[in-house]
């Protein structure tokens, strides 16, 4: 016999406080709710489980998590008149009936809503009104609500809840639907006529059957003509093509006041990461180049972090910042994919912060160059060997015992990862774990002989760490690598804004792939494979001091190499996939513009991009031949970024020869 109570209490604790809801309005209402009365007898012992669980019609009860959120979301008080959508069970109307003033429930299946009538009566929840009805056009004779929460995911807001809500009143409602991937969205009531919306995360919810949401059973397929709307307002009648084309800033130049204008819109961010839809593409190196310069010159940004390894960026930075360069047995980014960093638009950008700095005699205003990466396990641990050598020799004796562990592997990784597969195998986690923790034990006393250069070594010794976990974990799976990856790359960013900001001030631009940048949660990697990456770590930890920026392209060249460790070759880019957003972006006209989807008033365009379109990802490797499978993903492109920047044409990168530079002085660090 289950323990109910004891088994609520239970899940208040784990599942929703443990989970970081502190409403306590909310968790006190749902401390009292019996949710095993609200399923059948045979599922009462599953009442309390972390999941939803099938209730009559085909339809469900909402996870506990998923109410709750709601409720907080709308942030439902003692007073206030709430309209529940999708009555279901009938359990998120009780819960907000022991919280709100008075509930109005609406069901569009009669033997659900009457069931649950019954049970609101049995409990004695009596501030609760129910009706059987079409929820996606509210319930007009009592609106205006404080709150409405609508438990089923709609093509898009439905406006008769929008106009329903009272000024001030918030709106929490699922829309999307494709595959089963929903953006839980706020929408404020703020004026008369003025709506402002916020995207809460991804969710999954049945879909909104009405005249106001899905036409039929089946979200996927497009409503038959005679029940689409004509409403302005809803998605099928937008036309992506003519919204963007009004909401694009149009430019002809990369190095124009229009970039400048629009890099001056991001400076109140703590961080702004820039994307890239290929490796090996001009414009946008040359676009990140010109936002970046703007940043530092004009906005106080001190930090540039690049997807690229730690020790290669480090040798970058010892030249920007006019630091005495270490020794290194090879020319930075010597390794493959080379292309990536040694290319002359990278080169014109690395001797720009060298000539900026020169004039600036602060420390803490200088700007950095860091690398985020963890490909550089040899190089990493070099460099620790050499930090601690002069430092500390016999700390360094016992590292190279230590580090000794990896020798064999080290020139390739990794057949350590699948070495470590192997039964009995003594990894070398605990030696490399065990060197990065005394060097953080021994902080104080190696930070005050010389900082920078224990930041460098610090951050080396994390990367063997990170490293050394990563080959072992690429062949258990893509996602546990990736995700491990990025966190990496996100702890480190967060090392360097430490060391360069004392925690609160440094301001950062990340340049790396739009699939590190873009919000993964926004897309198929986040949604169907669990990865995350930087882009939503920031989000999460800076929220709106994020700033997001993707870019695209339909056609031209770029540099990219058949298979890994192959030589670069500059390939034709075929034109973009009819399904996808960059053909919207082409049809829509202008060869170059930005889109900026925080501006005022571009809640249409955002509407009419939300469901999910193919992407392209050009990374090191390009195959156009198979590229609708090698190179396109789903993704929902106004959730993924803040701001995308379009080249209908863009051109591949120039590659640097691999020996010195002619003319360059000697402590070129792409030189030898
Ligand atoms: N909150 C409910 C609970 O706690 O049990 C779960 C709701 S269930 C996820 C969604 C419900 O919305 C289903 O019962 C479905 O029949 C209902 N629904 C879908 N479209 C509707 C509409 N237009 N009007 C009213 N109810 C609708």
């Amino acid at each position: 016999m289950v323990d109910f109570e004891t088994a609520r209490a239970q899940m208040v604790r784990r599942q929703i406080a443990g989970r970081g809801i502190t409403d306590s309005r909310v968790l006190d209402a749902m401390r009292t709710v019996p949710r095993e009365a609200f399923v059948t007898e045979s599922l009462a012992e599953f009442a309390y489980d972390d999941s939803p669980l099938p209730i009559e019609e085909g339809q469900t009860i909402s996870q506990p998590l998923v109410v709750a959120e709601m409720i907080a979301a709308a942030a439902v008080g003692p007073a206030d008149r709430v309209l529940d959508v999708g009555t279901g069970s009938g359990y998120s109307a009780a819960v907000l009936s022991r919280i709100a003033a008075e509930v109005y429930t609406i069901e569009r299946h009669e033997g659900l809503s009457e069931s649950a009538r019954r049970r609101f009566e049995w409990l004695g929840y009596d501030n609760i009104r129910s009706r059987i009805g079409d929820g996606s056009l509210g319930w007009p004779e009592e609106a205006p609500f404080d709150a409405i929460l609508v438990a089923a995911s709609g093509r898009d807001v439905p406006k008769a809840l929008r106009e329903q809500l009272r000024i001030g009143g918030r709106l929490i409602i699922p829309v999307g639907g494709r595959l089963g991937r929903q953006a839980l969205l706020r929408v404020r009531r703020t004026g008369e006529d003025d709506y402002r919306s916020e995207d809460l995360g991804s969710v999954a919810f049945v879909p909104l059957i009405g005249e106001q949401g899905w036409a039929k059973d089946d979200p996927n397929d497009d409503p038959p003509q005679s029940t689409a709307r004509a409403e302005t307002t809803t998605r099928q009648t937008l036309d992506p093509v003519a919204l963007i084309r009004d909401a694009a800033e149009p430019f002809a130049e990369i190095d124009s006041a229009e970039i400048d204008r629009f890099a001056d819109r991001l400076r109140d961010a703590r961080v702004v990461l820039i994307g890239e839809a290929t490796h090996g593409t001009s414009e946008f190196y040359r676009t990140r180049a010109r936002i970046t310069r703007r940043l530092i010159q004009e906005h106080g940004f001190t930090t540039v972090a690049v997807e690229a390894d730690w020790p290669d960026a480090a040798r970058i930075d010892q030249y920007v910042r006019r630091r005495a360069p270490s020794p290194a047995e090879e020319p930075a980014f010597s390794r493959f994919p080379t292309w990536m960093w040694r290319n002359t638009d990278v080169q014109d950008f690395v001797h720009w912060l060298h000539r900026y700095n020169q004039d600036v005699n602060d420390p803490a205003r200088q700007a950095g160059f860091y690398g985020l990466d963890l490909y550089s396990l040899a190089a990493s641990i070099e460099a620790v060997l050499d930090y601690l050598d002069k430092v500390d020799p016999e700390t360094a004796r016992v590292a190279r015992e230590r580090y000794g562990c990896l020798t064999p592997w080290q020139r390739d990784p990794a057949t350590y990862g699948r070495a470590a597969l192997t039964r009995g195998f003594e990894t070398c986690e605990a030696a490399v774990t065990s060197m990065l923790q005394d060097l953080l034990g021994k902080r104080l006393d190696y930070l005050h002989r010389d900082s920078e250069s224990f930041l460098d070594a610090e951050q080396n010794a994390r990367l063997v760490a990170s490293a050394e976990q990563y080959y072992r974990v690429m062949y258990r799976g893509s996602a546990e690598s990736w995700n491990l990856r990025d966190r990496h790359m996100f702890d480190t960013l967060e090392a360097v804004l430490a060391a360069r900001g004392h925690n609160t001030t440094a301001k950062a631009v990340v340049w790396a792939h739009n699939s590190h940048i873009g919000n993964a949660a926004a897309t198929e990697m986040g949604i169907a494979r669990g990865e995350l990456n930087i882009g939503q770590l920031c989000r999460e930890r800076f929220g709106d001091a994020a700033l997001l920026v993707g870019f695209g392209t339909d056609h031209g060249t770029v540099a990219a190499a058949t298979d890994w460790d192959g030589p670069m070759e500059v390939k034709r880019v075929r034109p973009s996939h009819e399904d996808s957003y960059e053909r919207l972006c082409h049809e829509a006209g202008p060869g170059r513009f930005l889109l900026d989807f925080r501006a005022e008033g571009r809640e249409e365009l955002q509407y009419a991009l939300l469901q999910s379109r193919l992407e392209r990802a050009i990374g090191v490797i390009y195959r156009p031949e198979t590229e609708l499978w090698s190179h396109y993903f789903e993704a929902s492109l106004p959730r993924q970024f803040d701001a995308y920047i379009w080249f209908d044409e863009t051109r591949a990168v120039e590659p640097l020869s691999a020996t010195r530079v002619e003319g360059m002085p000697e402590t070129y660090p792409f030189g030898l």
